[in-house]
């Protein structure tokens, strides 16, 4: 390469996940005691990391009850039950890079054989490959072999040394061959879940197809902890917000503002709030945003022009999608459908997204590149912008 072709890596998972939990701690610590219903609530923080990213866990509890839930180090009895919740469910069967998942099994699995799985996986993914011919393959968990191909967290995980590594490639965008064999390999159609005689398998009819559940898995895992929060006393557990991530689930009857990220500060700070109320005592609704901010990496080439490469691919070009948006938070009733929603949202675009909301029953907020900000009408009002940078749209339906 010459040498004034100067390639500039940036590392932004990090950046990401500070910033996830800086939003959600400056939500949740101006109100540090709360009313609902008449009660007065006292809120309880712990951290964690899972699914390599924060995990940021509030529960509110009656006043008279938060002395008993935290300890000195901030321990309550949920929060450790879900940290290993979510962590077996990543390395057990959803993580494309731990070695003892199901995932990881399936993806060595070089056969057209049917290979059985547990319940868990296989129901996440029917519910993924719903999607996938809803979206009409925008969202698409059999991209696996596309996604190590361009290899976008890697990179960013590695921060600034790729290219001058051994073993790593030059440049960031793969060759067209490399696409292509890659291509050869992608296809939700090409894969099939099958439950039989109380067994459930999955079935590809490309033996080198591989998954990756990355734009679902913390929508799913969060699924999961709504299940535990539900079974347990909702006198002593009135509401909690749990933030995966860009994924967050709100359970229970109080009121909880989230922040939106400004995809502008590569989400360092805010640019709006969405309230959720409403929800009944057992209830829970999810908010994901998936964006081109979350992980990138940028090359400069001869001439000084940056150019930037994202984690969120479009199948139908190979490379990271482009539909004139900066991020999309999907508003759900189900944490899978609002994971895997708002990457497929991202991926078709503004327009082609409305029929796909709705046939989910999701609200959404698109953030386009031209800094408008656009909702879908059931959520039009119950979000505000904060920042002047950005300017309302209007209503998409
Ligand atoms: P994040 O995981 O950063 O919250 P997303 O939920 O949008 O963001 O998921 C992005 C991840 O999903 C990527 O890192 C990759 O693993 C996978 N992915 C990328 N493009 C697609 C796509 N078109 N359909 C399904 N999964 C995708
Ligand atoms: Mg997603």
């Amino acid at each position: 390469m010459p040498e004034n072709n100067e390639k500039n890596i940036i590392k932004r998972r990090a950046v990401f996940m500070i910033v996830i939990t800086v939003v959600i701690i400056a939500v949740g610590f101006a109100l540090m005691v709360m009313y609902a219903g008449g009660k007065k609530l006292t809120k309880i923080t712990s951290y964690g990391f899972n699914m390599n990213t924060a995990l940021t866990l509030n529960f509110f509890v009656p006043e008279k009850e938060a002395d008993a839930y935290s300890g000195e180090d901030g321990k309550n009895p949920w929060s450790e039950d879900i940290k290993s919740l979510v962590g077996r469910l990543d390395r057990k069967v959803l993580s494309r890079r731990s070695q003892g998942s199901e995932v990881y099994a399936f993806n060595e699995w070089q056969s057209t054989e049917k290979f059985e799985v547990s319940e868990e996986l296989y129901s996440a993914v029917v519910l993924c490959q719903d999607i996938a011919e809803k979206s009409h393959g925008a969202g698409d968990i059999t991209l696996g072999n596309l996604i190590v191909e361009w290899g976008i967290e890697d990179i960013a995980e590695k921060g600034t040394d790729v290219g001058r590594e051994e073993g790593i490639e030059e440049t960031i965008v793969p060759t067209k061959e490399e696409l292509d064999a890659a291509a050869a390999t992608i296809g939700y159609e090409h894969l099939t879940a099958i439950n039989e005689n109380g067994k459930y398998y999955l079935q590809k009819d490309i033996p080198y197809l591989t998954l990756d559940l990355g734009a679902a898995g913390k929508g799913y895992a969060l699924d999961k902890v709504w299940k535990y929060l539900k079974n347990q006393d909702t006198e002593t557990l009135n509401s909690a917000v749990i933030a995966l991530g860009g994924s967050i689930l709100v359970y229970g009857s109080r009121t909880s503002k989230i922040g939106i990220q400004d995809p502008l500060s590569d989400g360092m700070k805010q640019m709006g709030v969405l309230t959720i109320s409403g929800l009944g005592k057992n209830e829970a609704a999810f908010v994901s945003t998936s964006g081109d901010y979350e992980q990138y990496v940028e090359e400069k080439n001869e001439s000084g022009v940056i150019k930037k490469y994202h984690h969120i691919l479009d199948p139908d070009t190979l490379y990271p999608a482009d539909t004139g948006l900066r991020s999309v938070t999907v508003i759900a009733k189900n944490g899978l459908i609002s994971d895997m929603l708002s990457t497929a949202c991202y991926v078709l675009g503004m327009e082609e997204s409305v029929e796909l909301l709705a046939e989910y029953e999701c609200e959404a907020i698109f953030i386009a590149k031209d800094n408008k900000v656009y909702c879908t009408s059931g959520v039009i009002d119950s979000f505000k912008i904060e920042n002047d940078t950005f300017v309302p749209g209007g209503a998409l339906n």
